[in-house]
């Protein structure tokens, strides 16, 4: 029973209570019980590095282990040679940003497909190994890259890119959002028995430590035809997939993920609910 959960940025409740740092979120998620906490540069690379080895303080104190999620404009599949420079330069400030914390993971985007899924994949990958040796050069080499499985389909990062992207280096760490998975394939993951082929391809093609340690994101997602549409919360069973099966199958397998909840507004209420789940399912099993 060793995976971490925690919110993906700020819920809502935190800054009805009066707070307004992202600095006192540590103290805060300790006090829910909760074990991990994703940074969101979404919109940019915007903390400095003050503000970011306080956070990073807090967090060693109250045992929160951290990410940062890049941004979101980061495209690597791009056929605009500069629009990829410009994605590799906010990888870095991302993973310089993560140092200053000591956050060990950046969530990253891979982008949209371009001119055909392969040579978008291709350039991809590239792109990766490049912010990778210019993050190794100016000594980042403690973070870790993790390329995230998006939910549209014009998007790259179905499971079987990801995990290619992750071939590219032995550090790097696949972030598999389930929700996003669903989404993207019309809400095809049902049970425990479609949440194991997943858990069982990333195990084949990248090895038992690199499942064991994944990063996952997790939210019940709304999906059109072309994909993810809106992030709700655990409470909204409408919309898929369900987190039980999944504790189900972590539980079974004995892995250790950090899982990250994306619901929205109520992210790190939904986080402890799906810890409660994961440690009733882990006492059953
Ligand atoms: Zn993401």
């Amino acid at each position: 029973m060793a995976a971490k959960f925690g919110p993906a940025g700020n819920s809502k409740s935190f800054y009805d209570q009066g707070n307004s740092s992202s600095v006192d979120m540590p103290r805060w998620l300790a006090d829910m019980g909760l074990d991990a906490y994703e940074y969101q540069c979404g919109r940019g690379v915007n903390i400095g590095q003050t503000t970011a080895a306080a956070l990073g303080q807090q967090a060693e104190r109250y045992g929160i282990v951290l990410s940062i999620h890049a941004p979101y404009y980061i495209n690597l599949a791009s056929d605009d040679a500069e629009r990829i420079e410009k994605s590799i330069g906010h990888i870095l400030k991302s993973a310089r940003a993560a140092k200053w914390m000591g956050a060990s993971r950046v969530v990253i985007h891979p982008g949209n497909v371009a001119d055909g899924r392969k040579p978008s994949l291709e350039r991809a990958k590239k792109a990766l190994a490049g912010a990778w040796r210019r993050c190794k050069d100016e000594g980042l080499d403690d973070v870790h890259l993790c390329p995230e499985t998006l939910g549209k389909k014009n998007q790259l990062g179905d499971l079987g890119e990801i995990m290619e992207m992750c071939r590219v280096d032995d550090s790097f760490i696949p972030t598999v959002d389930f929700g996003h998975l669903n989404a993207r394939d019309m809400g095809w993951i049902k049970s425990i028995q479609e949440y194991e082929d997943i858990l069982r391809v990333i195990e084949d093609k990248l090895g038992h430590d690199r499942l064991n340690h994944m990063h996952c994101h997790f939210s019940r997602i709304e999906y059109t035809e072309g994909g993810e549409k809106r992030h709700w919360t655990l409470d909204d069973a409408q919309y898929g997939p369900d987190f039980e099966p999944l504790a189900e199958a972590l539980c079974r397998w004995d892995i250790s993920p950090i899982i990250i909840c994306e619901s929205r507004d109520v992210m790190a209420e939904d986080a402890r609910k799906m810890k409660d789940i994961y440690i009733s399912a882990c006492n059953k099993a």
